[in-house]
């Protein structure tokens, strides 16, 4: 069966170092927030480009932690996306504020324009929670303009998306935070949970360091009201030394695959998205689309062929039991969302698959025989 992830042929490759990595955290007899954390950051600030990274337990915190620290209260408003992982709002309800969803294009990503205008008619909305699904990037430029015209605090959810760019910007360049996660799946994944906070902005991550080691300034001083979320120095050894040496042949190689899907699938039944102009993508996800009610049958027909396929995501956020039981918006229908919802099927595209593989699974796509293009 050909899987959306091979932890077992990804061992296979950085079992040495990641041996190596665990040995020389146990020898060193610390084991919370040393210098392998230190390391790591600093390791991680210079392959993305932005100058400061503050290590946290999860993508999760690094949102919620973000939004803190640039001041989301209780009430306030946040605008965000109904295709995301569920984290990306979790994050914003657990302080108390609400999320305003505008609707997505017909790919999933953000609609900058539809956000525009209602900014325009809503001056209350002061965050912005913007998402680079799929490992795609919305215009960083155009995230940037929109965030000085309506002056508002933004924190960008880069998870899916490290190593991207846009035209040449940087992810995560274009808000006052970035926060991206290290869950196993995503494409610098550690052995566990974890995460970080991205930013260029120096007094904004000293207090990122602080609110994620209980609020303290200095041993023992809590100058703010924080967290307990750090990243394990066996985490950070282990991504450091064993996978972000390996990151950036892991992206070619998702790239190349995904150019493969793009130029091989041919099929009137179904619809792939290149995504947005300018992103040089770090292909998280494979997404395509199909009939919203043949979805099931086109997953079937993908495992009778030996390929599991997966959904991004399957319920938009706003339909959530959860969000029932807190306050939230709908700055529109979500139409876009709720269907791309319905008919949205990923293609395996993790660095480990082989040529082969690949070929099976053009093959099995252009063999579908499902009506009606969504
Ligand atoms: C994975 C993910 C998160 C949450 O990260 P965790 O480390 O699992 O908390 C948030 N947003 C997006 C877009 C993600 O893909």
């Amino acid at each position: 069966m050909v899987t959306s992830n091979d932890f077992k042929r990804q061992w296979e490759e950085i079992r040495e170092s990641a041996l190596g990595a665990f040995e020389q955290v146990g020898a060193s007899g610390q084991y919370v927030l040393g210098q392998e954390v230190r390391a790591f950051e600093e390791a991680l600030a210079s392959y993305w480009g932005l100058d400061h990274v503050t290590g946290v337990a999860s993508g999760l915190d690094a949102i919620e932690i973000s939004l803190r620290i640039l001041g989301c209260a209780p009430g306030d408003r946040v605008l965000t996306t109904p295709v995301s992982a569920f984290a990306t709002t979790l994050a914003i309800v657990k302080l108390g504020a609400i999320p305003v969803f505008a609707d997505t294009d017909e790919n999933g990503l953000l609609d900058l324009s539809r956000c525009r205008g209602l900014l325009r008619k809503r001056p209350d909305i002061r965050f912005f929670v913007p998402v680079h699904l799929y490992g795609h990037l919305l215009p960083v430029g155009e995230l940037r303009r929109i965030r000085d015209e309506f002056n508002l605090m933004m924190v960008e959810d880069c998870a899916q998306c490290i190593g991207a760019r846009s035209y040449s910007e940087i992810a995560g360049s274009a808000g006052q935070l970035a926060a991206t996660s290290f869950y196993p799946t995503k494409n610098l994944g550690a052995m566990g949970d974890g995460g970080a906070i991205l930013t260029s902005d120096a007094k904004l991550d000293l207090r990122a360091r602080a609110l994620r080691d209980y609020g303290q300034t200095e041993k023992y001083r809590h100058q703010y009201v924080g967290y307990n979320s750090r990243l394990d120095e066996l985490q950070a050894a282990y991504l450091h030394r064993a996978c972000l040496p390996r990151l950036a042949r892991w992206t070619t190689r998702r790239r190349a695959i995904a150019s493969i899907y793009l130029a091989g699938i041919r099929n009137a039944a179904v619809r792939t998205s290149a995504g947005p102009e300018g992103s040089e993508s770090s292909w998280h996800i494979f997404p395509m689309f199909v009939a919203a009610n043949l979805r099931n049958k086109f997953i079937e027909h993908l495992k009778s062929a030996g390929i599991a396929a997966a959904v991004h995501y399957d319920t938009a956020i706003p339909d959530q039991p959860a969000l029932a039981q807190v306050s939230c918006e709908l700055a529109d229908d979500c139409a876009n969302a709720r269907l791309l919802c319905r008919s949205e099927v990923s293609l395996p595209i993790h660095p480990y698959l082989t040529d082969e593989e690949v070929g099976q699974i053009i093959q099995a796509v252009n063999a579908w025989r499902g009506g009606g293009i969504c």
